[in-house]
């Protein structure tokens, strides 16, 4: 049989954010042959999989391999072989899944098949017009006509979208960076203490990270590096993204270091009247940079501006969107026990912060916990913490769209 054999290298496979432990890929690869098509999974350990039959709904069948700890770059493998379009392959850390997406071309039967050491897996493609040469392979097929089409005709055809849900962009607004720092733990953790800044870089990324696996949204950042940005270009930022929505992420902490009573989650929004909670004053005072005075003052003059102009009604509208957002997005963190327990009452609350007025996009800002209490700053900075908030963020973020768009299909991680 002459056959075309294709090995991908694993080095694609670059571990990010920082984590690496338990059972891993060793190598992907497949071949083309006259009668079959095959895909190859090998992994370091034995492996625990499961499928999922999608082809109606969105084109594919879906092979999850668990206990897969590692984190993958994301990937689109396109073998070149008409029994199988294309692979998505995907990292899903919050569940310790690698996901393989498979596509397969119009009448190809398919099926999955363990080594009997359970190290390896093949995923075999067949054209319906083989199969039936050899009628004793039982197979998944997917709903397409039942004949292979010939290759030239099947390449000219243009692939039907696989999602027909509008993305919607998100502006992700780490807080703080350069040489404003933000807050801090009020005590050393393993022997050191956490700036603002980095740990919400931490959770910036991993909610990038989400968004950027979703069908229906899509991310940028107002920074990615250690780097000071105005809180006025983080504005002009997402204004010129033209983003659906604004999130920023900060941590918080209470003027008496230590203190045991100030702990929990807030949600703010905008609201031009203010507040006259002391608490707020103190934080918007924090978050405004005020306290910096090497900063140019043009921020806040900026604003006024803003306000005294015809976009202060646009400004408004935002201000009950912003609102129903941070709402929706309580609503989802409630669920979770951690939040459901640390909680500051109220929850979702507003402020005179400069990042959340902006006119053009709901806009909201979320001070995960307090980093100068001893025990939260424990979970603030832990990786798998994090990676719980980033998924409800994320989860937040699909039913405030889903609720408001009726064109939005949501797309939830469990
Ligand atoms: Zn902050």
């Amino acid at each position: 049989m002459k056959s075309k054999f294709h090995i991908i290298p694993i080095v694609w496979m670059t571990a990010i954010l920082g984590i690496s432990y338990g059972n891993a890929l060793s190598s992907i690869r497949w071949e083309s042959g006259k009668g079959v098509f095959l895909f190859h999974i090998e992994a370091e350990n034995s492996i625990q999989f499961d499928s999922v039959d999608k082809i109606r709904e969105e084109g594919c069948f879906i092979l999850d391999i668990h206990k897969i700890e590692k984190i993958y770059e994301n990937r689109t493998l396109a073998p070149g072989d008409l029994r199988l379009k294309k692979v998505v392959v995907q990292s899903r850390p919050w569940e310790e899944v690698i996901r393989f997406q498979f596509f397969p071309g119009s009448g190809v039967h398919w099926k999955i098949i363990p080594s009997p050491d359970l190290m390896s897996l093949r995923v075999e493609f067949h054209a319906i017009s083989e199969v039936t040469a050899s009628s004793n392979i039982k197979s998944n097929s997917s709903h397409a006509p039942s004949r292979f089409t010939p290759p030239a005709s099947a390449e000219s055809r243009p692939e039907a979208p696989l999602f027909l849900s509008s993305r919607k962009l998100i502006v992700i607004d780490p807080g703080h960076g350069g040489f404003n720092k933000g807050a801090r733990t009020a005590y050393t953790i393993k022997g050191k203490h956490y700036w603002e800044k980095d740990l919400v870089m931490q959770y910036a990324l991993k909610l990038k990270y989400l968004v950027d696996q979703s069908p229906n949204l899509s991310a940028v950042m107002t920074r990615e590096k250690d780097v000071y940005v105005s809180l006025g270009d983080r504005v002009n930022f997402a204004q010129k993204h033209k983003g659906d929505l604004f999130f920023s992420i900060h941590l918080n902490a209470s003027p008496n270091p230590g203190s045991k009573t100030a702990r929990g989650i807030e949600i703010f929004h905008w609201r031009d009247a203010g507040t006259d909670n002391a608490a707020i004053r103190y934080l918007e005072k924090l978050e405004n940079d005020q306290l910096l005075p090497e900063l140019p003052k043009s921020d806040n003059v900026e604003l006024k501006s803003i306000l005294a102009s015809m976009l202060k009604d646009a400004l408004e509208e935002q201000e009950t969107k912003s609102a129903r957002f941070c709402h929706v997005l309580w609503d989802v963190m409630s669920r979770n026990p951690y939040f459901k327990k640390y909680h500051r009452t109220p929850v979702v609350k507003n402020a005179r912060f400069v990042v959340l007025a902006n006119y053009a996009m709901p806009s909201l800002l979320v001070e995960v916990g307090f980093l100068s209490n001893k025990e939260e700053a424990n979970y603030l900075i832990s990786d798998t913490f994090q990676w719980t908030s980033a998924k409800l963020f994320y989860n937040g973020i699909q039913s405030y769209f889903e609720q408001e768009d009726p064109n939005f299909k949501a797309h939830y991680i469990k």
